[in-house]
């Protein structure tokens, strides 16, 4: 394992994931998340993406260099600071950064190792009361800012106002 002591930001994020085969999103915040999802579609990279909140989790692992959709296709932007709570304020059941954390680990060998069918294309729900799996067919979206067919989102954007505003997505995108 190589420690990187920098923080991840618009100006070495290129950098920073340029060496590697996939890009793992394991971060609580949604400038990092959108700042890992832009740069892993310019350098062509896999994301495995998960995050967590209260008792639910999502996972998944996009390929949008190949045109099956990334995170921007299903959230465009990010939400206004403060209208979502932070994980913080709504809390995080202790055991579910261990469930989505593992399933990412599992997505990311087994896509490396070429096994089995890989989370592309697919949107995986878990929700932790009733202990139940959903799945979504995860399709690119033409209007996406980044991967569909105009896009406006050309290079890394620090969504510094974000700093402090949860790792999920706010509940009314959550049907799309
Ligand atoms: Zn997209």
């Amino acid at each position: 394992m190589v420690p990187i002591n920098e923080h991840l930001n618009s100006e070495t994020a290129m950098r920073i994931f340029a060496p590697y085969d996939v890009i793992v999103d394991g971060t609580d915040n949604f400038p990092t998340r959108y700042l890992a999802n832009d740069a892993a579609h310019f350098l062509a990279k896999p994301l495995v993406h998960g995050s967590i909140f209260r008792f639910e989790g999502r996972l998944a692992l996009f390929d949008s260099a190949k045109g099956t959709g990334c995170y921007r296709c299903l959230f465009p932007e990010p939400p206004p600071p403060g209208s979502v709570q932070s994980c913080a304020e709504a809390g995080v059941f202790g055991v579910l950064p261990g469930i989505i954390g593992s399933m990412m680990a599992f997505e990311t060998i087994k896509y490396l190792l070429d096994i089995g069918r890989p989370m592309i294309g697919r949107y995986l729900l878990f929700e932790g009361e009733d202990m139940t799996f959903r799945e979504l067919k995860l399709r690119q979206n033409k209007a996406c800012p980044l991967c569909g067919e105009n896009p406006t989102v050309d290079s890394l954007i620090d969504y510094e106002a974000w700093c402090g505003t949860p790792a999920m997505e706010p509940s009314e995108a959550r049907a799309s």
